[in-house]
């Protein structure tokens, strides 16, 4: 422990006070009772001083304020409390924007939630370019809002629509960005910082505060707009709602009544589930990010930095197969794919090209980057060069024959210390190794499809999949920027074993005489993206019909299969993916629409259940099943299950995780 208070005064001979947050405990600043306190005494020394104006700073190298303390929040036994909170906040930063000096913010590194929000109390805002600075109000993304002074202030600096879209975001922005939306008043290079918010701390204080402009009001119908967006695309959260109401009340009203009214919605939302869940998401985020492998090898300590891959080779140039590619060019690694059929292989070069001009468009690459990317992927359609990569990732037919056979020529060809993939989606590594000559070397990496949008990796480790391996697998998926959760090889992994036992369970309700749209309005209602049968047809009815195939192989006791799946294939039935446009819906003309000639399967009696009933049956296979998947230790802990499943699946993050959802009801 130290003795040094997190928020330090000092007043220079030009009569400059300035404050430093410098928490002694961390890499990071964090606005916790003992800072504010801190704050509030480092506050009343400069008050009692002679001074022309305020500097605020940070001491931290990365960050400058962070936020509010999470586990404070988290914390939170009631509404009362958090209005208390909010108060608090919010009192202390009306001493800055109501201290009898100007006060000047410089913010180099990240400046998040209160962080900002004590920002928007000051008079001046001052961001450096680096790259470590971003800054905003990303509460509503831990379901809250901001609760000290951010809902008052932000519409009266940049208008309330831009204030809403921020908000609504939840994200920060970095400083270039931040200055065009007027976040900040001026951005500097880090090494001018401290000169320049003095230098503007004189001159306010010589020459007065500034004179803003008063942004224009919203148009009469702006908020119920967002509100029946809101409703649609953040069911379930009150946040934004709350959020909404802040800003739109607020405005007719003095900043002071619009502080108290942001702390009495803050009050509604803060000590609530949903928040609670948001923010033990965002914890599960950033454990993952911290992954390690110590849990799995508790006998063998890590030997160092793991070696990079160089050169990966991916063989199939199907759906995954460009996907992975084109993600690994996309990171700067040198790609060869292989695909047998020539004609796959340029269908594959195209989706490629396609994904390229894509980032183009979205202004994420130049297209200069976009084709040195493009340059770094060699096409082939024989294992020739693949003596070069030091990674080779399988994307092949799901069939175990196939998949053998292309191992034992590979093995001819890899050179002795390279590291061998499958991107199968369920077959247990230990089917596929029988012949892979060096077991130890070989891994599971299972994307998701499509890889460029869906962050989790599967890393799944065989019998005999050595330490080694998994590190140097493990960095390259977070080199990636992709999220890794570790399985032990099993049947369908977590991932795709849960999601089709939860899509049989459908099919079956199905078959009994529910309807396909209340099953799944009872499943998006109760937050899925979408419901199960909508969830088929985007996966291709041909593709779980497959899943359903190899679940029935490896579960016989339990995995009752449903033959609707078949049914529709023989009708040429395939659902939306590869350019069909019929499965349960019907697509045609980009239209969504019941499909008839699939509900002619069904029984002709139909069944009417209530939602919640619907729900909790579906949701209940997914408990029962993911419970017996930590049973047999193919993943090690709930937490790491939910986040799977929030990342994989699209469980909705404002339930917190499947899991947790069962321990809050007792399922
Ligand atoms: P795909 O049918 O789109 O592509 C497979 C490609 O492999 C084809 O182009 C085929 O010509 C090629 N191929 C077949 N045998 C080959 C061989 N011996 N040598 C070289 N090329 C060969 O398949 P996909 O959907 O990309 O799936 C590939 C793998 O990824 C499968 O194991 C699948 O289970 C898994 N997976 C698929 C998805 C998905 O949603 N499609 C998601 C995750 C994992």
């Amino acid at each position: 422990m130290s003795d040094q208070s997190p928020v330090t005064h000092s007043v220079d001979a030009d009569g400059v006070g300035w404050l430093c947050f410098d928490d002694p405990g961390g890499r990071a600043n964090v606005l916790n009772p003992p800072v504010l306190a801190a704050l509030r005494a480092a506050v009343a020394a400069l008050a009692a001083q002679p001074l022309k104006a305020v500097v605020v700073h940070s001491a931290k190298e990365k960050i400058f304020i962070a936020g509010a303390d999470l586990k404070w929040l988290a914390a939170l036994p009631d509404a009362a409390a958090a209005l208390q909170l909010a108060r608090t906040g919010q009192e202390l930063f009306a001493q800055l924007a109501n201290f009898k000096v100007p006060v000047v913010c410089a913010i180099h590194g990240a400046c998040a939630g209160g962080g900002y929000e004590l920002a928007l109390a000051c008079h001046w805002r001052i961001a450096t370019d680096a790259k470590e600075t971003s800054l905003g109000l990303p509460e509503v993304g831990l379901g809250v809002i901001p609760g000290w002074g951010g809902c008052a202030r932000l519409p009266r600096l940049i208008g309330a629509q831009a204030a809403v879209a921020h908000l609504l975001k939840a994200a920060l922005v970095p400083s270039a960005a931040a200055l065009t939306a007027g976040l900040v008043d001026e951005v500097v290079p880090a090494a001018e910082l401290k000169t320049r918010a003095k230098a503007m701390a004189l001159r306010l204080s010589a020459e007065g505060l500034p004179n803003r402009a008063v942004p224009a009001a919203a148009p009469a119908d702006f908020f119920a707009g967002q509100r029946q967006t809101v409703r649609s695309r953040m069911r379930g959260q009150p946040a934004p709602l709350a959020m909404l109401d802040a800003v739109e009340q607020g405005a007719a009203l003095s900043v002071a009544a619009a502080l108290e009214l942001e702390a009495n919605l803050f009050g509604g939302v803060a000590a609530g589930e949903v928040a609670k869940n948001l923010i033990h998401v965002f914890n599960l985020r950033e454990r993952g990010k911290k992954l390690s492998l110590d849990a799995w090898f508790p006998t063998e300590p890590a030997a160092g930095t793991p070696e990079k891959f160089q050169i990966v080779g991916i063989i199939g140039a199907g759906v995954m197969g460009s996907g992975i590619a084109q993600w690994c060019a996309s990171r700067g690694i040198g790609v060869i794919m292989c695909d047998a059929d020539r004609a796959a292989a340029e269908r594959g070069i195209a989706v490629i090209r396609g994904l390229f001009k894509q980032a183009e468009a979205r202004g994420s690459l130049t297209p200069a980057e976009a084709h040195k990317m493009m340059g770094g992927i060699g096409v082939t359609t024989t294992l020739e060069d693949f003596d070069m990569c030091d990674l080779v990732i399988e994307a092949i037919v799901e069939n175990v024959e196939v998949k053998q056979k292309l191992y034992a020529e590979l093995s001819q060809v890899m050179a002795p210390g390279c590291v061998f993939a499958s991107n199968t989606s369920a077959l247990p590594l230990e089917d596929l190794a029988a012949k892979a000559t060096n077991p130890g070397r070989f891994i599971g990496l299972h994307f998701f499809n499509p890889v460029g949008r869906m962050p989790l990796v599967e890393l799944v480790l065989g019998k005999e999949t050595t330490r080694a391996t998994a590190e140097r697998a493990l960095a390259f998926v977070k080199s990636l920027g992709k999220t890794p959760v570790v399985c032990r090889s099993s049947p369908g992994f977590l991932v795709t074993r849960v999601m089709f036992f939860y899509l049989n369970e459908a099919c079956r309700l199905w078959e009994q005489g529910v309807p396909t749209e209340a099953i799944d309005r009872a499943l998006h209602e109760w937050g899925w993206p979408m419901g199960p049968m909508r969830l088929i047809d985007e996966v291709g009815v041909d593709v779980t019909d497959f899943i359903f195939g190899e679940m029935q192989h490896y579960f016989p006791d339990r995995f009752t299969r449903t033959t609707i799946t078949q049914r529709l294939l023989a009708a040429g039935l395939k659902g939306r993916k590869n350019g069909e446009s019929a499965g349960f819906y019907d697509y045609t003309g980009g239209k969504e629409t019941l499909n008839a000639a699939a509900a002619a399967f069904g029984p002709a009696e139909k069944i009417i259940l209530e939602p919640a009933a619907i729900a909790e049956r579906l949701n209940g296979v997914m408990i029962d099943e993911t419970r017996r998947v930590l049973a047999e230790g193919v993943v090690k802990t709930a937490d790491e299950a939910d986040f799977a499943l929030l990342l994989g699946a699209g469980f909705p993050a404002w339930r917190g995780g499947l899991m947790r959802y069962a321990r809050s009801i007792g399922a």
